[in-house]
């Protein structure tokens, strides 16, 4: 798979804001934040999108909703609540293709998404 943006991030040869590191993901802060909190969840495998994950993957998507979670209730969200995104492909708006979950947090959100 080609290298992108967020394999670089990975690799620490672009800055970022990290929030939160494990053995499988790699999660900081979103350039460009569309809420209080938005964080980037991003598995250290590379996968394009949604599309390209197999059952190989089961456990490792379920990794990322669990650092989402984690890192939530370090961000206070816990309670109030947040909210995880896939985008997948040109109709989501995906932009970079390492697959990311968003979380976002910290104010209230409208459904449904634009
Ligand atoms: P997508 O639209 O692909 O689901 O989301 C990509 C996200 O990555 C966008 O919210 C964008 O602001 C963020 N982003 C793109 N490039 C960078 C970068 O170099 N650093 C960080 N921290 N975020 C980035």
């Amino acid at each position: 798979m080609a290298q992108n943006v967020f394999l670089d991030i990975i690799a620490g040869k672009i800055p970022c804001d990290k929030v939160y590191e494990d053995d499988d993901v790699f999660a900081f802060r979103d350039l460009n934040p569309a809420a209080p909190t938005h964080v980037l969840i991003v598995p250290k495998k590379p996968i394009a999108t949604l599309n390209d994950l197999t059952d190989d993957d089961a456990a490792l998507v379920g990794r990322m909703l669990l650092a989402a979670q984690k890192i939530a209730a370090h961000e206070g969200l816990t309670t109030r609540g947040y909210r995880t995104v896939f985008n997948c492909n040109e109709d989501a708006g995906q932009t970079v293709f390492q697959i990311h979950l968003h979380l976002l947090g910290g104010r209230e959100m409208t459904w449904p998404p634009g």
